[in-house]
């Protein structure tokens, strides 16, 4: 066993999963599993995850020789502080979370001379949360993003890499702001224009009565399926990575300005080298194992 007891603290999509794999692999003696939802918890206990499930996040951390962190961004500070008061001195901590300076920074401060902190982002998941929406085998095969910071050293490194390798993870080490510049561009601003676009839509069906949902089949359903992502964690990705995104989002308007003008002028020439380089792009992708080459994403319907 790698470790006595494990705390997962926010168990849905990425902390059930999290345990899934821990419990396939027996890694530790035992799990404690603590959430806010009391919903939540009650599936928890049917789903027999966990030896211990409680909305108590001292009682679940008592012990407890590793404590991953898997809640929403926004919900950091507070259990960093409750680590620091309550938690056994040089415990392991780790997280999920899908920006990284800011929670870098925040456990720096928060954590110093009490913990080692390996700060961490699974590139993987899907629009579904809470702990009916995990499954084994989630990390299987994608990329785990380790960014180390001043609590970190390669004892902890290493155990955490180790980890995900057995979820079946291919990790990489960045620098916390690499990180988030490039999941700025590769993640949160898609999400930003996937929720932009579905809220033009929406106003446009309720205003003139347009049939957008009935004819969705098309590049808009691909939008909708992002956009249905959870709002809070959502909400707090954008906050949390906010200088990165804005910075991005500025080339993006450039970009989206500079299309407009093309329709405008009729330049069918910008139109058609621009279409075509992106057209590269997805087959790069795909060449690279990220995706698969078959039509509708090889969606049956
Ligand atoms: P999720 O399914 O909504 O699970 C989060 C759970 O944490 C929920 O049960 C939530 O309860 C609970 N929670 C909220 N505040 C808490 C607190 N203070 N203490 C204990 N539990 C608390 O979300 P998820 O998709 O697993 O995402 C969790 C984290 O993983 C986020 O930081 C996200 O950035 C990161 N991540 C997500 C994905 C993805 O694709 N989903 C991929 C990689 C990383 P309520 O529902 O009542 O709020």
């Amino acid at each position: 066993m790698m470790f006595k007891k494990i705390t997962i603290v926010g168990f849905g999509l990425i902390g059930s999963s999290i345990a899934r794999e821990i419990k396939k692999h027996k890694l530790s003696k035992f799990v404690s599993a603590c959430d806010i939802s009391s919903k939540h918890l009650t599936e928890i206990k049917k789903l027999k995850l966990a030896d211990e499930v409680t909305p108590n996040l001292k009682q679940s951390m008592i012990g407890s020789d590793l404590i991953i962190i898997s809640t929403p961004l926004s919900a950091y500070k507070e259990i960093f502080v409750t680590i620091k008061k309550f938690a056994n001195k040089n415990v392991l901590v780790t997280d999920v979370g899908s920006s990284k300076l800011e929670v870098v920074q925040m456990g720096e401060k928060i954590l110093k001379n009490h913990a080692y902190f390996v700060p961490a982002h699974p590139i993987a998941g899907t629009e579904q949360s809470g702990p009916t929406a995990g499954f084994v085998n989630l990390f299987k095969n994608r990329w785990c993003i380790i960014t180390p910071c001043k609590l970190t050293n390669q004892h902890s490194k290493n155990k955490i890499k180790k980890l995900w390798e057995i979820f079946g993870s291919n990790v990489t080490i960045m620098k916390p702001k690499n990180h988030d510049n490039t999941m700025a561009i590769t993640s949160h601003i898609p999400h930003l224009i996937a929720y932009n676009i579905v809220g033009t839509a929406a106003k446009l069906e309720s205003k003139t009565k347009s049939e957008v949902i009935k004819f969705s089949a098309s590049g808009f359903r691909d939008f909708t399926r992002i956009a249905s992502s959870d709002p809070t964690m959502w909400r707090d990705i954008m906050i949390s990575n906010k200088k990165q995104i804005l910075f991005m989002l500025k080339r993006f308007n450039q970009d989206l300005n500079n299309l407009k003008k093309a329709i405008e002028g009729n330049n069918k020439k910008k139109l058609f080298n621009t279409f075509r380089t992106t057209r590269n792009i997805r087959k790069k992708i795909i060449e690279a194992g990220q995706d698969i080459n078959q039509p509708n994403f090889g969606r049956k319907n």
